[in-house]
């Protein structure tokens, strides 16, 4: 999504554009994620008030980009009896304070709004107003709108590389497709995802970009059970972070070391959507691990046990980036000039409207702007 975004922008601003993929434009973790448009993934500080701005810009681009899915709801992260509620609570007055309204709901509360969940063992819930849609749709809404400025799409084709020439990118080599060999341009943009970071080596950059590989399960259609979204709160003290470092560090399949993140949406048509296990693995592979798969389910019946006997209809596993700051990636980088990048990016669905439009401003006047505190150069 980040890609086809930045390509209609620049196409828009009058840049002549190709994207080349080596699927297609929802292959990756766009096509794949849980399609929530959450303001409170962001991380305190620059993501959050670039989240602050993207709020705003994502609902105004609604009336652009057509049938989405699009639906405001109400998200649940419910805690347990047994947790004490400091750290959150004091996430939920940080985020208030910002302007986000977070409040802390008891469960008769939180009943009234989730009247099959099951609230037995769960203290309350922390009540957001956000937002979800469909994210398949989202990205091929992107990819028809830089279709309709003139972008020109390389399908099926894999970049192996980039050309560098006195320091400067001068071309990418692609394998496979009606273009493969050199591709010539001006500016390169490097918007990969997960994939970034090995691209990225072969131009000389070697980004703290790691990985972790997130699976979702979805169920066959069913009667309205989920309102909202509803997921649990991690336990007390987690560091995020440290341990997707640690799971992306472990890449072999024996480590089992895992980031279990229960939380269910129910879709547009009727199907129950459960998320998430991360983990690694070997490479970027995209098998489905069926351990994930049987935490998923457990954690549906647990919180609704209507859902019990419903069938899985379809699951899948997706890479995604991450930064050990927990910030995206944008901008050049020394060392390899004409390269610009955008990845690394978490809670990317409500921050992509606004920042494709920044870092086209940022492509065409060559001045970072806002963008400036996450250029690549931080790490060095
Ligand atoms: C299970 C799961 C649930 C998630 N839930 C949410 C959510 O609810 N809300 C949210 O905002 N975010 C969510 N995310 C995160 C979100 O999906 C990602 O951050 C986002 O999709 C990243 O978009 P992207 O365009 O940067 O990368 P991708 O969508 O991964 O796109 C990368 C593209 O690069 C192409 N590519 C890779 N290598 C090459 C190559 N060598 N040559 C040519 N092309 C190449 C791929 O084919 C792909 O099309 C979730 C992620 C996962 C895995």
């Amino acid at each position: 999504m980040v890609g086809c975004a930045l390509a209609a922008r620049l196409a828009e601003a009058g840049l002549k554009v190709t994207v080349i993929d080596q699927a297609s434009a929802a292959a990756g973790a766009s096509g794949g994620n849980m399609g929530l448009v959450l303001w409170s993934d962001a991380e305190p500080g620059v993501s959050l008030d670039l989240t602050r701005r993207a709020w705003p810009e994502l609902r105004e681009e609604m009336d652009t980009l057509g049938e989405v899915e699009f639906r405001p709801i109400h998200t649940l992260t419910l805690v347990p009896d047994d947790q004490d509620p400091t750290d959150i609570l004091s996430a939920c007055a940080h985020l208030s304070a910002a302007g986000f309204r977070s409040v802390f709901l008891p469960t008769r509360e939180v009943r009234r709004l989730e009247p099959l969940l099951t609230l037995e063992g769960v203290q309350g819930a922390v009540y957001q107003e956000q937002a979800a849609l469909n994210p398949l749709l989202f990205t091929l809404a992107w990819e028809g709108r830089a279709r309709r400025a003139g972008v020109r799409f390389v399908r099926d084709t894999r970049v192996t590389g980039f050309r560098l020439e006195g320091g400067r990118v001068t071309a990418v080599e692609t394998a496979g497709g009606p273009e493969e060999g050199l591709i010539d341009g001006g500016v390169f943009v490097l918007a990969a995802g997960a994939w970034t970071r090995r691209l990225a080596l072969t131009a000389g950059l070697d980004l703290p970009q790691y990985h972790i590989i997130g699976e979702l399960l979805v169920t066959e259609v069913v009667p309205p059970t989920v309102r909202g979204l509803v997921g649990l709160a991690p336990p007390a003290g987690q560091d995020r972070v440290s341990l997707e470092l640690r799971i992306a560090a472990e890449r072999g399949e024996g480590s089992g070391l895992r980031l279990v993140e229960f939380a269910v949406i129910q879709t547009a048509t009727g199907n129950l959507v459960v998320g998430q296990v991360s983990h690694g693995g070997p490479d970027l592979g995209e098998a489905v691990r069926s351990g994930c798969l049987r935490d998923l389910a457990a954690g549906l019946v647990r919180f609704f046990p209507s859902a019990a006997g419903t069938a899985v209809i379809r699951s899948w596993a997706k890479p995604v980036p991450f930064t050990p700051d927990h910030q995206p990636i944008v901008g050049y980088a020394a060392g390899a000039e004409g390269l610009f990048l955008v990845s690394g990016l978490k809670s990317t669905i409500i921050i992509t409207p606004l920042l494709s439009r920044l870092a086209a401003d940022y492509i065409v006047s060559g001045r970072p702007g806002p963008l400036a505190p996450f250029s690549p150069d931080r790490f060095r």
